[in-house]
Order: structure tokens, then C-alpha cells, then sequence
């Protein structure tokens, strides 16, 4: 059965991280596609968990290359998808996620117009500038200018909400992760609804097997 690629956007301060890792541990076989970015490494950071980190150089040979589903430069550094992850995901019939920003989105929308995207909303704008002065805080100094930039990149990323297929707003950590959750199983369901009978899931069989005897 094909796999089914999940976009997730979201504004830096909308708590994104965090629901994506619960996503992945409550969600079974679903592959998170690890990007390339040409930013340094931030805290603990480590090569091919969070990111894999290259120069400009190589960057710019992938974009030669074609070797990139969708790429986009946020803040001074490139960040991209690549395709041969993602080949090899499909080519199993898993599912992918993508976490990338609202260009990139775009970019894969167009491309793959079947691909399921999902848009974060911080809970209020207060919260969203609270958070992104504690990464400030956490990069180790309070550059207002940097604030400041990143707070328009946020209001830029929430006035293209509509663009996505789910939006939700992580205003309670537990429900986000649940919508988030059902999102997944949903479109899950609803591809082995649509699937050929003999590829489908064993519970779509069983389903079919009740139809046909009823
Ligand atoms: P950060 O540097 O905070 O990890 O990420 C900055 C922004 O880049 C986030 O909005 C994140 O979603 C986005 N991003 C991460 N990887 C990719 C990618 O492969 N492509 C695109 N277009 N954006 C990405």
C-alpha cells in the first residue's frame, strides 16, 4: 500500500518539538524524515538525530544535484528534504513525516498534492513571544533584534494557516498530542478504506470479508 506523507508546520514557540517526539512514540511505522540544514548545531544536537548538518558547498551540490524534495532558507541558512529517504520510505509503504517550515510546505504541496499537511498554532500570542525569549535565553543572550525577526517570521507562518489540511492549536500539550494522534490514524483508515482488497490491512479484510457475508 503507498505510504502516506504528513507535512507538520509551525511557527518556532509553538511547542512543535515536543509534539512531534509524543506523535512518534504513540504513533507506530511512521518514518521522520531527518533534513539538511547548513545552520551550526544548537545544545546536544547530534549529526543525523535532529538534523544532518552540512556546508553551504554541499548544500548548494544538492540542489545541483536535484537530490532535494523541497528546500527553503530560513534566518541566513538553508534547510531541505531529501528524496532518496523518502523513495526508500515509500518503496516500503511507510509513512514519512516531514517537520519543515511554511515554503517548504508549499514547494511539497505542489509536488504531491496528496501529501497530508498539518499547521501548529501557539496558543496565544503572548505565550509564542515568552517562548521564543527563552530560546533566546537559551542560545545564551536576549538579541531583541533576533526576537524581532523571528516574531515576524511567526506572524508570517500563522497568516498562511489556511493553505493546510488540519490546523490545531497546541494550547494543552495531551489534547494536541491527541489530535495529532487521531489525524494520523484517520488518513491512515481512510487510504486502507480506499485500498485494493487484496493489499489491504488485515482489520480492512476482515471488514470486507463482514460485508460480503452479511
Ligand atoms: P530550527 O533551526 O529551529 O531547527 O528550524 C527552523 C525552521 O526550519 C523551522 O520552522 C523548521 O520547521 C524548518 N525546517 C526544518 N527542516 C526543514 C526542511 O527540511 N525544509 C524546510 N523548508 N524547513 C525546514
Amino acid at each position: 500500500m503507498a505510504g502516506i506523507l504528513f507535512i507538520i508546520s509551525a511557527p518556532s514557540g509553538s511547542g512543535k518539538s515536543t509534539l512531534v517526539n509524543e506523535l512518534r512514540s504513540n504513533v507506530k511505522d511512521l518514518q521522520f524524515s531527518v533534513s539538511y540544514t547548513t545552520r551550526q548545531p544548537r545544545g546536544s544536537e547530534q549529526e543525523g538525530l535532529a538534523y544532518h548538518f552540512v556546508s553551504r558547498e554541499q548544500f548548494e551540490a544538492m540542489i545541483a544535484a536535484d537530490d532535494l524534495l523541497e528546500y527553503a532558507e530560513v534566518f541566513g541558512n538553508y534547510y531541505g528534504t531529501g528524496r532518496g529517504p523518502l523513495k526508500e520510505a515509500f518503496a516500503q509503504g511507510k509513512d514519512m513525516l516531514l517537520d519543515i517550515d511554511v515554503q517548504g510546505a508549499a514547494q511539497v504541496r505542489h509536488k504531491m498534492p496528496e501529501a497530508v499537511s498539518i499547521f501548529v498554532m501557539p496558543p496565544t500570542p503572548e505565550i509564542l513571544e515568552r517562548r521564543l525569549r527563552n530560546r533566546s535565553r537559551a542560545e545564551g543572550k536576549v538579541d531583541e533584534e533576533v526576537i524581532a525577526r523571528r516574531l515576524a517570521k511567526a506572524k508570517h507562518e500563522i497568516e498562511n494557516y489556511h493553505s493546510y489540511k488540519y490546523v490545531l492549536v497546541n494550547d494543552e500539550l495531551n489534547r494536541a498530542v491527541e489530535d495529532l494522534t487521531a489525524i494520523v490514524k484517520a488518513e491512515r483508515y481512510h487510504r486502507e478504506g480506499r485500498a485494493e482488497p487484496g493489499k489491504a490491512s488485515d482489520g480492512v479484510q476482515r471488514v470486507l470479508h463482514l460485508a460480503e457475508a452479511c
